[in-house]
């Protein structure tokens, strides 16, 4: 009977990540690294982009993500106006 619980909890395993897997294929023609991103939302800008594309910036102690370059750079001159020399 827990051989039959075993593999009955292992179906409904496999049986949600095909749900999710091809839920997100039907919604559009993705590959398989793609299904791995993450998509963050640029601070500056507010556009969406994957995060292992995303240009870090350390601020306060955490890690911020950009889009591009221009926007971590305009990010970062808007927060540092307030401090001395640069
Ligand atoms: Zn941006």
């Amino acid at each position: 009977m827990i051989r039959f619980l075993i593999i009955a909890g292992l179906i409904y395993f496999l049986y949600r990540k095909y749900q999710s897997w091809s839920k997100s294929v039907a919604g559009r023609h993705a590959d398989e690294k793609a299904l791995e991103d993450v998509m963050v939302q640029d601070p500056y800008c507010e556009t969406y982009f994957p995060r292992r594309e995303g240009i870090p910036l350390s601020m306060d102690g955490q890690e911020l993500l950009f889009c591009s370059p221009k926007c971590r750079d305009d990010f970062a001159a808007l927060h540092s106006k307030t401090s001395t020399g640069g």
